[in-house]
């Protein structure tokens, strides 16, 4: 029996339609981000976090009457606590404060030192002051290390942050966070308080600490001949830093006397983990430690290799253009020219930055969740770049 052309293409399409409506419900579903991050959360074998944590392995000073406030306070070294702050922030920062005091800094009494780019109000420094037994200092930056430099085109400026915010790079427009971050790459320790100080331990408004420690952190950088310490690792917005890779290349290949034999290359250009990543920021993993956090040694910012990176960085004008952070740059610095056996990580130091954690496993800590990433959404788990650090550097 013939069956008319019609009927016979109309039969046709219902067979397809039939294959296609199947293969729709048994195709293996497409990976939310929700799943992604879990995903990535997997191949991330083993958290060191979990694991039991101490005091640090190597030489420690524990606390002891030589950390007595004032001049009887001989074992203290040359460092500070330092803190970037506005007037208008000076409720976070006395939370932050209180927490570094009760956790450590009652113990050893090392000075703060707060800068602004306008006078601190006396509220803020009454207020301040009232929180410690340490003395408390309290500075302006000079107009010349703030100022937008001279080179900088406003007009290019404005164009170019019109583009980042179209990529939602975050506070593209506002002018001080990019001066903010010049300054904390290059200028900070520039600063003539600081002129006689060789470590610090950036504090900013508005984060937590969770667990004692009590040892001297900056006698452990000195005595363990440690250069840069961290808590957290992160990705990067690629957005945000298109040609600091780049641009860093040029200035390695008129340098290449500076980089140091143990650097930590592999972990700077990993393209594994994060491939879109990479990509977008021309050859740079984005991988940075987070640095609102840090306890450094500032021979090293004033060392020239890292300070003739900054003035070549700086002249680029893409603290500008761009929206360069100060963590990338210092954690490019000290990747390409440090020793990498140099940097720690201080896995017993419990801390927040909204929306990240670093939460030792340690009955020395309370108010955290033990190995807990973050307590925002789950795909903030993609930005944890730790995993990285330990595959490539240390796990110590
Ligand atoms: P985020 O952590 O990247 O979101 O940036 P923050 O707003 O926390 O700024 C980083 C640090 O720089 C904090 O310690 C702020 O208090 C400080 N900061 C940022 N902008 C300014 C500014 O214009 N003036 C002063 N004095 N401090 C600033
Ligand atoms: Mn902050």
């Amino acid at each position: 029996m013939a069956i008319a052309r019609p009927v016979r293409v109309l039969g046709l399409a219902a067979v397809v339609m039939w294959f296609f409506f199947i293969w729709q419900v048994l195709k293996p579903t497409s990976p939310s981000t929700k799943h992604k991050a879990k995903e990535i959360i997997k191949s991330f074998e083993r958290d060191p976090n979990l694991d039991p944590t101490g005091e640090p392995e190597g030489i420690l000073v524990h606390a002891s009457e030589e950390y007595a406030p004032g001049p009887a306070g001989t074992a203290r070294i040359n460092a500070t606590l330092l803190a970037l702050v506005r007037n208008e922030e000076l409720n976070d920062m006395l939370s932050s404060m209180r927490d570094l005091e009760r956790t450590w800094n009652h113990k050893f009494n090392y000075p703060w030192t707060f800068f602004n780019d306008v006078p601190f109000t006396e509220e803020f420094k009454k207020k301040t002051s009232a929180l410690t037994k340490a003395e408390c200092r309290y500075e302006l930056i000079p107009k010349e290390h703030w100022e937008v430099p001279s080179w900088i085109n406003m007009d290019l400026y404005k164009e170019s942050t019109e583009i980042l915010k179209e990529k939602k790079v975050q506070y593209a427009d506002m002018i001080s966070y990019h001066q903010m971050c010049r300054w904390n790459s290059g200028l900070f320790y520039k600063h003539p308080a600081l002129a006689n100080t060789q470590y610090y331990w950036r504090v900013e408004p508005k984060v937590h600490f969770f667990c004692d420690v009590d040892y001297d952190v900056f006698r452990y950088m000195q005595d363990n001949n440690k250069t840069y310490g961290f808590t957290i690792n992160l990705y990067d917005s690629p957005d945000s830093i298109p040609t600091l890779w780049p641009d860093t290349l040029k200035f390695i290949a008129e340098h290449p006397e500076y980089i140091h034999e143990n650097n930590a290359m592999d972990w700077l250009t990993d393209k594994v983990r994060r491939p879109d990543h990479n990509k977008k920021a021309n050859g740079y993993s984005t991988c940075h430690f987070w640095s609102n956090f840090e306890i450094a040694d500032m021979s090293f910012w004033r060392s020239k290799p890292y300070e003739d990176y900054f003035n070549h960085l700086d002249r680029t004008g893409n603290f500008f253009y761009e929206r360069w952070g100060d963590a990338p740059v210092h954690s490019i610095g000290l990747g390409l020219f440090e020793d990498k056996s140099r940097i720690h990580w201080f896995r017993d130091i419990g801390y927040q930055h909204i929306p990240f954690f670093n939460c030792p496993n340690s009955p020395k800590c309370k108010g955290c969740v033990t190995g807990r990433f973050t307590d925002g959404e789950s795909f903030l788990y993609r930005e944890d770049c730790r995993p990285n650090w330990f595959k490539f550097v240390s796990q110590g």
